[in-house]
């Protein structure tokens, strides 16, 4: 969360950072601020909202500046105002600077600072960085990226920080700690600074993402240098991005969203691609290779995750246990990492994140590392902290995911995890030849059936004008199918704001049926399968109530047609594939049903992608 970009060089600073915000705007929109520097002056702009506020207010000032820091903000220490908006100035505004992440220690460094003179305008941890590094410059007489250092050393927490000075203004001062940071390396012996590659990509693509407690300074005259904070200097590892630009644009589509729900047959194919051949009968996923025969003998798999990613977990212990015979936990990496879990070197944990950055998850995986276990990661973000630290991996291969409601990220994990399943199953010997060949002949029509499930927009669209002014919402589903309720509900939630539950369809007779009446609409995965009777007579139980069954079944299913006020059918497939499917209508239903309530799609309300604060 927050979002932070810098420039260095000869160009005009406040464009760059201005179009770099905007790119990172998913990462919180609390408050945007850039400062530049010009004319030995640090100017300073910032705004309560989105990007285009601060847009708006900075038209007219003077914008000249060929170095700069800009800041997006998810707030975690103070209202997002005007004031605690980022970038934060020293006293005397010879520093300002910008900052993601949490200072822990914040509430004794600013009692410290307050006795040492220090003055604060606003409620945010930040603040207390830039009078710290201030404070230490003064009174050690060192260089600024000295002080910074030695600032840090005193800092508990995590950060993503970049520094600007009057007294060096050929410099810029970066430095993380469990947040990410990436420089760009322009060709004009110019830098990039950036939470992460989509503000860098249009004008360099040589980038080298810093790892944590590393401090960067990047000098017009005398490059880049990465030293750790003991001060031994690191030689920069420069990697090449491989994102395009065009991934990074809407491309015609009225929202992130809806571009990215549509880009899904196009996904969930890249995630495959290279990895299985249907004809030739193999799956093999280059990436954890060396370690199936251990995950086929592990007594057991721990999958850590948070919101969306946790979902696609439970699918994969469904296929997990079902196809191959091991034995899944599912675990909130939140809950996880700090309930002293029991963890030995038999254990294989494997994180789920989209982003890769994910402050819980990460957290979660360093202390199942620290006690012996390996460590396997599936991540969307290509150089993503999750990805390097992991013994080995996967990459989903969905692309940049800008819309913070995760859609094409969730289906490409989902595919992920079944790419393992059949291929740990076929290995193991615990599905038969033939169940292996038809789920991988299937697997290769998914996208081909995502299509078709694409085309009911406009049933789901006359859905939604229906139920769009609900207030409440349950979804249900069973086996792999109640992952997908929870995901329809969180979807539902993120981004219209109505309130909605996911439950084990067989769970609602235990609680949740005491709030079924004629308002309340009732989203059903009721597609053909094992527990399809058991559904249908759950259906039944809700339509005794009087509820609004909405239900998602196999094409040409007459049954649930019957007795329910609307059915999406979707394309027949294997059982264990019917979650890939049967997540998109529910996507479409929740973003027209925001749409019509006015919301903010791409970015809902106190929400930001890339949750890289505990
Ligand atoms: N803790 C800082 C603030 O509240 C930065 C927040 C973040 O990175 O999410 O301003």
């Amino acid at each position: 969360m927050c979002g932070i970009v810098a420039y260095i060089g000869k160009k005009q600073a406040y464009p760059i950072i201005l179009k770099g915000l905007k790119r990172l705007e998913y990462r919180g929109y609390d408050s945007a601020g850039i400062a530049l520097l010009h004319d030995n002056q640090i100017n300073l702009y910032k705004r309560q909202g989105k990007v285009a506020n601060l847009e708006e207010f900075a038209a007219n000032k003077d914008l000249n500046g060929t170095s700069g820091i800009g800041h997006t903000r998810w707030a975690t220490h103070g209202a997002p105002n005007d004031v605690n908006a980022h970038p934060h100035y020293s006293t005397d505004g010879n520093l300002a600077l910008i900052h993601n992440g949490i200072i822990e220690n914040y509430d004794t460094l600013r009692k410290e600072l307050i006795l040492h003179g220090y003055v604060f305008k606003s409620e945010t941890d930040t603040e207390v960085l830039v009078h710290l590094i201030d404070d230490i410059q003064k009174n050690e007489h060192v260089s600024i990226a000295e002080a910074v250092r030695l600032a840090l050393l005193n800092v508990v927490g995590a950060y993503a920080i970049v520094v600007i000075s009057k007294e060096n203004p050929n410099q810029l001062i970066a430095a993380r700690k469990s947040s990410p940071l990436v420089v760009g390396i322009g060709g004009e012996g110019d830098f990039y600074l950036a939470s992460d590659a989509t503000p860098i990509v249009e004008y360099t693509k040589r980038v080298v993402y810093l790892e944590d407690e590393e401090i960067a300074i990047v000098d017009l005259n005398d490059g880049l240098k990465i030293f750790n904070i003991n001060n031994q200097e690191k030689t920069p590892y420069i990697q090449q991005l491989e994102l395009q630009l065009e991934a990074l644009e809407k491309g015609g589509y009225e929202h992130f969203m809806l571009k990215e729900i549509h880009e899904q047959p196009r996904s969930i194919r890249d995630c495959f691609r290279g990895r299985m051949n249907a004809d030739e009968g193999w799956v093999s996923l280059g990436g954890i290779k060396e370690y199936e025969q251990k995950m086929i003998n592990a007594q057991r798999i721990v999958m850590v995750a948070c919101g969306t990613s946790w979902h696609a977990c439970l699918v994969g212990e469904y296929l997990f246990e079902d196809l191959a015979r091991i034995n899944v936990e599912v675990e909130y990496a939140s809950e996880f990492r700090y309930r002293n879990p029991i963890i030995n070197e038999n254990d294989i944990v494997i994180a789920v994140s989209q982003s890769g950055e994910t402050a819980d998850t990460m957290a979660a995986l360093e202390l199942a590392k620290s006690k012996g276990a390996t460590i396997l990661g599936i991540c969307n973000v290509v150089g993503s902290s999750i990805s390097r630290i992991t013994d080995a991996g996967s990459y989903t291969h969905a692309g940049p995911e800008i819309g913070v409601a995760s859609t094409k990220a969730f289906t490409a994990q989902v595919t992920v995890l079944t790419l393992m399943a059949v291929s740990l199953a076929h290995k193991k010997g615990t599905i038969s030849e033939t169940k292996f060949h038809t789920m991988l002949a299937e697997l290769e029509a998914i996208p081909e059936k995502v299509k078709m499930v694409l085309e009911k927009n406009d049933i789901i669209e006359k859905i939604a004008l229906e139920y769009k002014d609900a207030t409440n919402a349950l979804y249900l589903g069973r086996g792999s199918s109640f992952p997908v309720a929870l995901e329809g509900a969180l979807k539902l939630k993120e981004i219209s704001y109505i309130h909605a539950e996911g439950y084990p369809a067989a769970e609602m007779k235990h609680g949740p049926i005491a709030l079924i009446d004629e308002e309340m609409p009732v989203f059903v995965i009721a597609t053909k399968g094992t527990s399809y009777e058991k559904v249908v007579s759950n259906i039944q139980e809700v339509k005794a109530r009087k509820g609004k069954i909405i239900a998602i079944v196999t094409e040409g299913d007459e049954t649930v047609k019957e007795i329910a006020d609307h059915v999406i059918e979707i394309p027949d497939t294997d059982e264990h594939l019917v979650p890939i499917l049967a997540t998109i209508p529910f996507q479409l239903l929740s973003y027209h049903i925001a749409v019509m309530r006015g919301c903010n799609v791409d970015q809902p309300r106190n929400l930001a992608k890339s949750v890289t604060v505990e």
